[in-house]
């Protein structure tokens, strides 16, 4: 990168566990005077930065008082117009449902170069903790990751096309509408017994998992207290969990602990 223009690199955490950094985003981390990260970084991961380096916690939590969006952008565009070099840390991956997408417009119209290093995202890393591949052709054509979140005047997801799509389903920030999207789905014709899983705070020492059908999720999330951060998989791909028992109705199970 060259130094003397302004820069900031959009740098993707992963889902948890530092050893899921890239080394290019280790680097970068190691480099950075200034870091803005959302709360859904893993301590361990701002734990590698140097001790002087300035951490702006700038988290953006569903429900809570969070940093207004223009405000990340007017605080990254100054301090890399002072010549820091800037890192601005999202979990997962910076493009997915991260704002990447509108942080990097913001920079670039502002006059700054922008960097993106690709993180691993939740949709993919936390079903695979517990050994589910999300577009296994024995099950899916592919897979379509989805928001269970929206804003006043988002729109939602097409749930009714998604539920005939025959895609493997995985939905971020899905907990707090779960009754709703399971509803859609199967108004939308998914058959009530399609399996179903959801991960929470994978790759971390708080992860936990649950194994069930689309009928049986809201009471699922509702009896094992399943919170936020969790991604939900939806479709026969998650018949290939590990360990996962044949009782009848719903589970826990106790695979993929940290
Ligand atoms: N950019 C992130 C996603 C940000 S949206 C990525 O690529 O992973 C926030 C949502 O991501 C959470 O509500 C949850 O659905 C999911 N998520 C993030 N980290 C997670 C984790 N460790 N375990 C399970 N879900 C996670």
């Amino acid at each position: 990168m060259n130094a003397s223009i302004p820069t900031v690199s959009l740098v993707g955490a992963g889902p948890g566990d530092p050893e899921l950094l890239t080394v290019r985003a280790l680097k970068r981390l190691q480099e950075a005077d200034v870091v803005l990260t959302d709360d859904l970084v893993d301590a361990r991961v701002l734990a590698l930065l140097r001790p002087e380096t300035r951490v702006l916690r700038v988290g953006k939590r569903g429900g809570c008082i969070s940093t207004e969006q223009r405000f990340i952008h007017e605080l990254m565009i100054r301090e890399a117009r002072s010549g820091a070099r800037v890192v601005r840390l999202k979990g997962g991956d910076p493009f997915v449902f991260g704002r990447g997408g509108e942080e990097v417009t913001a920079l670039r119209e502002a006059g700054i170069e922008v960097e993106v290093v690709s993180g691993l995202t939740a949709g993919i890393a936390a079903p695979a903790s517990i050994g589910i591949p999300v577009t296994d052709r024995r099950h899916a054509p592919g897979v379509a990751f989805v928001t269970g979140h929206r804003q006043d005047g988002e729109d939602a997801p097409d749930w009714a096309a998604l539920a005939r799509s025959g895609l493997s389903l995985v939905i971020y920030m899905g907990l707090a509408r779960a009754e709703e999207l399971v509803a859609s789905l199967r108004a939308g014709g998914l058959d009530p017994r399609t399996p179903a899983a959801v991960i929470a705070a994978a790759h971390t020492a708080q992860q936990r998992q649950a194994i069930c059908t689309l009928e049986s999720l809201p009471a699922t999330l509702k009896s094992q207290r399943i919170a936020s951060p969790a991604i939900l998989v939806i479709g026969t791909v998650v018949n290939e969990a590990w360990q996962v028992e044949t009782l009848p109705g719903l589970q826990l199970s106790a695979v993929g602990s940290c």
